[in-house]
């Protein structure tokens, strides 16, 4: 509905493009259907020809996943929207309909334990080069893009230690190399940063993460121009059978109704924890955007409108301690999820990034003592009460 594209996200994520049935339902309908019928033969041989709009099969489209393509896509200010079955399909089908064997594709070298494992194994079983540098060091982008270059792949704030990447820069430099750029948005999600604007071709989301954000379905998002989505991504996605379900999708559309409050208020407590650990001696280092000690602030500040919802900080003692305090913890959870409305802490080296060498782990700054803390929607003195007993039991320690 055109009509409504005018107000702003928060109003946006609850009346834009609805698409009611005959039955006038206040809620999206749910179309838990695999299969479309049509009137006659006719019909579906001008369907296939692409003479008509009608729905084919789910695989290809369905109504309720379209519901959510259609408001993520308001959302972001994008032309076109695909959604897929998890945010790691997501990652596969932005890169892999670019890619030949002999092309040649640079990532930063902080990424989501998967999207690495791509990049570092799938592709060059393809006979696709992968490169990893130090996303936030401009200088190393210079000299891995003054080759040609067919895909750049980052995430900024990254996962796990918070690294933020200058979008704009990258997207230059990949535009002169011939290259395609994507930008993994799930730690900003698509109220605080906005990639496109800044220059990026594709945008990927896991909606696993703060579009679902009480952790119950796995889904993924992929954002960009028609013409990018309708060559190369689309077709991808519906001949492998990387499709969203109705079901998940559906959950996604209640997920995005409270979308803006979820995560300022997650990024109010995020702030308030990240204040509260900065200040105890028994913590090395304290990475969150909104903190003037993040070593790319200035940057963040001038990308992302808010900091966000995840911190990661560094223990002192190493995995002893860190292991201590997760173990002291009553309320936050152990979990590798992230961005549900539960805080979750969880420790990079020995879970999601076990299978990074320790060298890279090194230089991507997950040392034995950090902790990634995706943070929650509980009272936040609460959340104090219970950092505390995890500080008390590293002291207790020594
Ligand atoms: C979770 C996550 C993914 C993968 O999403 P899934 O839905 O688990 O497949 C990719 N990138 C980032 C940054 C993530 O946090």
């Amino acid at each position: 509905m055109t009509k409504k594209q005018h107000y702003r996200p928060a109003t946006q994520l609850i009346h834009g493009e609805v698409e009611r049935t005959l039955f006038a339902e206040t809620s999206e309908a749910l179309f838990l259907t695999s299969g479309f019928v049509y009137e006659n033969a006719e019909q579906a041989e001008r369907t296939f020809k692409g003479e008509e709009t009608h729905y084919q099969y789910s695989r290809f489209n369905n109504p309720t996943t379209k519901a959510l393509e259609n408001r993520l896509a308001a959302l972001e200010q994008a032309e076109a929207c695909v959604t897929t079955s998890t945010g790691m399909s997501a990652i596969f089908a932005s890169l892999l309909p670019l890619l030949k064997s002999g092309d040649r594709v640079v990532a930063s070298l902080a990424l989501f334990g998967s999207s690495y494992w791509i990049v570092q194994n799938l592709l060059p079983q393809m006979g696709i080069e992968g490169i990893f540098i130090d996303g936030t060091d401009l200088q190393q982008w210079q000299e891995a893009l003054s080759k040609p270059t067919k895909a750049v792949l980052i995430e900024t704030p990254s996962n796990p230690m918070l690294d933020i990447l200058d979008i704009q820069a990258i997207a230059d430099l990949t535009h002169k190399a011939g290259g395609t750029l994507i930008v993994d948005n799930v730690f900003a999600t698509p109220l605080y940063q906005k990639p496109l604007q800044f220059g990026a071709d594709l945008v990927t989301y896991s909606c696993t993460k703060h579009i679902d954000g009480q952790g119950r379905v796995l889904g993924g998002a992929i954002l960009g121009s028609k013409k990018l989505l309708d060559d190369h991504i689309v077709p991808f996605t519906r001949n492998t059978g990387l499709s969203l379900s109705p079901f998940n999708a559906w959950v996604f559309l209640k997920g995005l109704e409270t979308l803006p409050v979820r995560i300022e208020k997650m990024t109010n407590n995020a702030l308030h924890c990240a204040k509260f650990l900065e200040k105890s001696s028994y913590i090395k280092r304290v990475l969150y955007p909104g903190l003037k000690s993040h070593p790319q602030y200035t940057l963040g500040q001038k990308q992302m409108s808010a900091p966000s919802t995840m911190i990661a900080f560094e223990v002192k003692g190493g995995k002893k301690a860190a292991f201590t305090f997760m173990n002291a913890l009553k309320l936050i959870l152990i979990s590798n999820n992230l961005g549900d409305s539960r805080c979750m802490m969880t420790h990079p080296a020995t879970t999601t990034h076990m299978k990074v060498s320790q060298e890279d782990r090194l230089r991507l700054g997950i040392t034995d003592g950090s902790i990634r803390f995706s943070v929650g929607l509980e009272d936040p003195q609460d959340l104090i009460e219970d950092l505390q007993c995890g500080l008390d039991a590293i002291a207790a320690l020594t």
